[in-house]
């Protein structure tokens, strides 16, 4: 899946994801990565997410919208999305033992931005002073 959250002059944000899905998956499969809330959200006047990883874990987490919700509450996007994927990673290894692939970004609304995973995740940030940079995130465990 590519992800992504965008920023513009205007002060208006994007979210968007574009995922082949789950590789062997079964016919009809649909992930989180069409779903708002799930794969991604955004809300202008707070920031947006996106994610990628395990869908059928993304789902039950709405981890997008869980990420907007945290920047909304407050909390810094690092802050947020940490929050974010490392509790509901956590609940979910308390519940069934393990927890799938998740992988976030996310942007605020003044283009301050996180990224958290639970696997090693490689990720982008460009800005109009910053070319094309790509950075790698490691869990936080
Ligand atoms: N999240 C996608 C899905 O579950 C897969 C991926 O991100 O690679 O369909």
């Amino acid at each position: 899946t590519v992800g992504m959250v965008c920023l513009d002059r205007h002060h208006s944000m994007t979210a968007a994801t574009s995922s082949s899905g789950l590789f062997m998956k079964w016919a009809g499969r649909v992930g989180d990565s069409p779903l708002a809330g799930s794969g991604f959200y955004v809300n202008s006047d707070i920031g947006g997410a996106a994610a990628t990883g395990l869908g059928e874990d993304l789902m039950k987490g709405c981890l997008s919208y869980e990420t907007v919700r945290l920047m909304g509450e407050g909390l810094s996007p690092q802050e947020a999305v940490d929050k974010a994927v490392y509790s509901f990673s956590d609940l979910l290894k308390k519940r069934s033992g393990k927890a799938g692939a998740m992988s976030l970004v996310c942007m605020d609304r003044r283009g301050r931005w996180g990224v958290a995973t639970n696997v090693d995740f490689s990720f982008v940030v460009m800005t109009e002073q910053l070319a094309p940079t790509i950075y790698l995130a490691f869990p936080n465990e």
